[in-house]
């Protein structure tokens, strides 16, 4: 097998749509073995069954990243069934209560940070012990723009990826003497159904591709191949790194 990340193993989380289902295809394709989670599993069935019958290695794992039991199973299947982890992108994540702070609520706080940045840690607990026991490996957390500057109506998703930001300068070092490295991309506005949920009409969605820099709005793919290096050996000397990926905005 040809590719980039051929012979590594590599768990996806929220690979369901969006940027976690161009980065497990795009891996794939890579030919990494590739384990895609995610709560929905009816899509996850049918993103595997297509890459299977293309002769890719792929598999499906339900988890929901807010509870320890689910990932810890969705780590342990992934041991069971490919022997081994050597990389993951943490990419699942929720967008916030959108408002000015004074309209939050305390349970949307909870909500918002328990899938962005609780579920990343109780993602990161749980593989890094299976890729220690692989010999090493990398970890690639998907933040946010919005985890590097501030934006208006975003307080809580803001906290979850400055956090989530913290957390994985934090964890590089950590590991950085024990062949793991952790680093996160940051992407900027990206064509998906989060996204549709923002940019809820055709006018607007062209009104921010008119004032990005390069003039459109990224694909999933485009992040996908962002977390794709930083997953590679091409990054060996890359470590607690926020890679910004949004055609030059910030
Ligand atoms: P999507 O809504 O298309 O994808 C979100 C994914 O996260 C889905 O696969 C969903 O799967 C999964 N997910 C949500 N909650 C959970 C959970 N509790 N457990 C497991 N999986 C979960 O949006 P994007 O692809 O845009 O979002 C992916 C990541 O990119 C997010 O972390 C987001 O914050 C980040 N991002 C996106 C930007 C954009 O403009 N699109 C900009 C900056 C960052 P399921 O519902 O099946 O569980």
């Amino acid at each position: 097998v040809h590719g980039r990340l051929r012979g590594k193993v590599v768990l996806v989380t929220g690979a369901s749509s969006g940027i976690g289902e161009a980065a497990a295809r795009l891996f794939a394709k890579e030919g990494a073995s590739v384990v895609a989670a995610a709560r929905r599993m009816d899509r996850i069935e049918s993103i595997t069954e297509e890459l299977r019958e293309e002769g890719l290695r792929v598999w499906g794992v339900v988890c929901d990243v807010t509870d320890e039991d689910s990932v810890a199973k969705a780590v342990k299947s992934t041991m069971e069934h490919f022997g081994r982890l050597d990389a993951a992108f943490n990419n699942a994540g929720i967008p916030g209560a959108m408002r000015p702070l004074h309209e939050l609520v305390a349970a949307d706080f909870d909500r918002v940070l328990a899938t962005n940045l609780k579920g990343a840690f109780l993602c990161m607990k749980h593989e890094i012990p299976a890729m220690l026991a692989s010999g090493g490996g990398a970890i690639v957390n998907n933040a946010s723009i919005g985890g590097l500057v501030g934006a208006p109506d975003s307080s809580f998703y803001g906290a979850s990826k400055w956090g989530l930001v913290g957390m994985t300068k934090c964890a590089a070092l950590d590991y950085a003497r024990k062949g793991i490295r952790v680093n996160a991309i940051a992407p900027g506005p990206t064509r998906s159904e989060m996204f549709d949920g923002w940019m809820a009409t055709e006018a607007a969605r062209e009104r921010l591709a008119a004032a990005m820099p390069m003039n459109y709005i990224a694909h999933p793919d485009d992040m996908a191949r962002a977390a794709l290096y930083l997953l590679t050996d091409e990054a060996r000397w890359t470590t607690g790194a926020v890679l910004a990926c949004d055609g030059g905005a910030s």
